[in-house]
Formats: structure tokens, C-alpha cells, sequence
């Protein structure tokens, strides 16, 4: 097979730099920006994100997906290719007989997180790194934790001290290191920077780490290949296609890592020639934390507002990849559609109750959006909701489903 070269590039700029330890964003745009004052990425998304990319003709199997850390660094735990359920009695409700369900809540640790830890853990084996670092609310910091306990590498977390308790719990049954900070998450974002600055500990804080936003493309690959493989098993008439682009994709969205990491996948797949087009994106979002779908309104990001949701993992003041969200839901015309804690307490409610799946409510804002603008869409259409968190990550939350 022909090694292929990997290579950042500045999603401001374009400028392209050699993938290396120790480079996170864009050192022109964050210096021309302002930006190399790590504290400034809580009062602005980040500037200068980079993306990977690679040069020369992928020759892999129709199966592989090109990743730039060869397969052999991988630890050995099993993220990813996760099921595509094909919920029947949400189906005839919804009238919506292409209807899907992407469920990342079956990864090692509950989370679609797991699908960048584990390449993080992977480019940290391939340079001999040994420890990892990040700041987090909950689902970042359980997932590294957990793919570093198989991978054999030292994970320092820093959370605040009002992180959820089964996160926490996890972080440190897994054996990684926690330092509880006594402020917010902001506060704990530039203690892991000056942690990580310091020591030559790698970084694997969400959208600062460009890997972060590569490891998640993997599930673009995943959907068209098993929805092909659907397709086929149901006698739709495709001419037994490896692949087959959904139409429409529901994304909960706080940082905007996971949406670009979705795109990012379309993007490859469509780059290699095995789908014709980048789906309908619909970022889904809570209506205390919206800065993304407000952005994509006004076309640009207005000044911080204090989060407010229950939905903890889709909560942030300032999207750290905001920009970058925010230029591709522009260039591939996505959507953005907000809903509220009684919508997503409701959603979630009903994707336990009606299909088995037991979602966090972060995850069950996707339920809720498509919930509220299915009207819009052709009944016919391939629809595939993704689901991130399991419901056991946040058992108060789900007990106020209860109440309603
Ligand atoms: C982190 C997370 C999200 C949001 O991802 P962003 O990259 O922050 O937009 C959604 N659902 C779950 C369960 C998460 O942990």
C-alpha cells in the first residue's frame, strides 16, 4: 500500500504544516488572531483550528478508512462500528420508514467520545508520549481515561469540582490521575494547557487537538457503509453499493467537534468517489446553549452568553470549534434547530420507551430536533439520528424525565 502524507491544515489560512507533537492550532492565526494566550479560548471559539489531510492516492480496501496513525499503534480496545439500529415502532410512529439511529452510546465508555481518545492514545504511541492531558465536564475525561487504562498510557484529567458523579467515578475506576479544580470549566481548561506546556505532556483538549476532530469521522464511514448494507437487506433497489449517503443527519452539538467530524468524514468519502454528495446536516442544539445555531443565523458569533441546559454535554458558553462548525455548516447549507429541556427530557422519554435506547439527555436533543422538524422533510428520506451518551452517564437528569 502506498504510505500516505499527512498534513494539518489551517482551517483560517490553509496554510498546511507536518503533523507533529507539541502543534495544536494554527501558530500564524493564533499569534495574528491573539490567540496564544491559551485563557483567551474561553471568551472566543478558537481561531486557526487545523484539520488533517492527506496527499496522495488512498489505495486502502473499500472497508478502510484512511486515518493518519497507522493501525498498528491502536490499542486494543473496540471503538467504533458501532450499530445502526432500525427502530420499527418509531418508524410507523413518525411515518418515517428510512428512519435510523447511529448508537454511540455502546462505546467502552459510554460515550462517542471514545472515537477521538482513540486516536489521540494511537498518535501518542507512534511518538513515544507516554502521558495525556486534558480538561473536561465529563465525557471527554472518562473516555481518555478509559482508552488510556487499555492503552497503557498516563492520563491526567483536569474537572471542575461540580462535574457529574458517574463521570467522575469512572475517571478514576479507570486509574487515570484527577485533579479536581475549584472554579469552572474555564478555569480548568488553562490549568491542563499550562500542564501540558509545561511537561511535554500531550493535549487532548477538544478542538485544540486536531485529532480530536479527525478520530471523528470515522462514524460518517460507519453510517453510509451499514445503510448501504440496510438497503440492500430491505430490497431497496441500489445496485448493492458499498456505500449509500444518508440524506439527512441530526448531530448534538455543543463544541462543534462532533459536526466536523461528521463533515469531515462526508468530506473523505466523497474525495474518494465512494458518495456523490455531502449530506443535509442539522446541528442539534439546547436552547440555553445555541451559540452555533445563533451564529449560522446572524452569520457570526456574537459575545458569550452563560450556558443553561440540563443537557451537560452540550453545554458550553463558548463553542471552542465554533468557527470552524460554523464554516462548514455555511459551505454544505446546514441546519441548526434549538430545542428545550422539556423537549429533550420528553425526546428522551420517548427513544427509551419506544425503542429500547436509553440515551443522555445531550444525545436525546437529536431525537427532540427531528421530533420538531420532521414536517419539513420527504417521508421517503434516509434519516439517521445520532445518539452520543448512554442515559446511565446521567441518572439525575433522566430522573426529572420521569417527573414530567
Ligand atoms: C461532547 C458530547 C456532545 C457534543 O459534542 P461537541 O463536539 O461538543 O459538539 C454530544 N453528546 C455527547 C454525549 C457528548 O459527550
Amino acid at each position: 500500500m502506498v504510505e500516505l502524507t499527512w498534513l494539518y491544515e489551517c482551517s483560517t489560512c490553509r496554510k498546511r504544516f507536518p503533523l507533529k507533537p507539541g502543534l495544536y492550532l494554527c501558530p500564524e492565526c493564533a499569534r495574528r488572531l491573539g490567540r496564544n494566550d491559551p485563557l483567551a479560548m474561553a471568551v472566543r471559539p478558537l481561531d486557526g483550528v487545523l484539520e488533517c489531510v492527506w496527499e496522495g492516492d488512498y489505495d486502502g480496501g473499500a472497508d478502510d478508512i484512511p486515518l493518519p496513525v497507522p493501525g498498528e499503534f491502536f490499542p486494543s480496545l473496540p471503538v467504533g462500528n458501532t450499530p445502526l439500529w432500525e427502530p420499527q415502532r418509531l418508524r410507523a410512529e413518525t411515518g418515517f420508514p428510512f428512519l435510523f439511529l447511529k448508537d454511540d452510546c455502546c462505546e467502552p465508555s459510554g460515550s462517542f467520545k471514545d472515537r477521538a481518545s482513540v486516536l489521540v492514545a494511537a498518535f501518542a504511541r507512534q511518538h513515544g508520549i507516554k502521558e495525556i492531558a486534558l480538561a473536561s465536564t465529563g465525557n471527554a475525561a472518562s473516555s481518555m481515561a478509559c482508552v488510556g487504562a487499555a492503552a497503557g498510557l498516563d492520563i491526567t484529567v483536569f474537572l471542575p469540582k461540580a462535574a457529574p458523579q458517574a463521570k467522575r467515578v469512572q475517571v478514576l475506576q479507570y486509574g487515570a490521575k484527577l485533579v479536581e479544580v475549584d472554579g469552572t470549566y474555564d478555569d480548568a481548561l488553562g490549568e491542563s494547557l499550562a500542564y501540558t506546556s509545561a511537561n511535554g505532556v500531550l493535549s487532548r483538549n477538544t478542538a485544540f487537538n486536531p485529532l480530536t476532530i479527525e478520530g471523528k469521522k470515522t462514524v460518517s464511514f460507519e453510517m453510509c457503509r451499514d445503510l448501504a448494507w440496510a438497503l440492500h437487506a430491505a430490497g431497496v433497489d441500489e445496485p448493492a453499493p458499498a456505500f449509500v449517503a444518508p440524506d439527512h443527519v441530526f448531530v448534538p452539538v455543543g463544541d462543534g467537534v462532533i459536526i466536523a467530524g461528521v463533515y469531515k468524514g462526508f468530506e473523505d468519502l466523497v474525495r474518494l468517489g465512494r458518495i456523490r454528495q455531502v449530506p443535509m446536516i442539522w446541528a442539534c442544539q439546547a436552547e440555553g446553549s445555541s451559540a452555533i445555531a445563533r451564529a449560522l443565523e446572524q452569520g457570526g458569533f456574537g459575545p458569550a452568553v452563560p450556558s443553561s441546559t440540563l443537557a451537560d454535554s452540550i453545554a458550553v458558553d463558548v463553542p471552542s470549534n465554533g468557527h470552524h462548525a460554523l464554516r462548514k455548516l455555511q459551505k454544505y447549507n446546514g441546519r441548526a434547530v434549538i430545542v428545550n429541556d422539556t423537549e429533550i427530557l420528553r425526546a428522551q422519554r420517548e427513544l427509551a420507551a419506544k425503542s429500547g435506547l436509553f440515551a443522555e439527555p445531550s444525545s436525546s436533543a437529536a431525537w427532540a430536533a427531528f421530533r420538531k422538524v420532521k414536517e419539513l422533510l420527504d417521508h421517503e428520506a434516509r434519516v439517521v439520528v445520532m445518539l452520543t451518551g448512554s442515559g446511565l452517564k446521567d441518572i439525575a437528569g433522566a430522573m426529572k424525565a420521569l417527573a414530567l
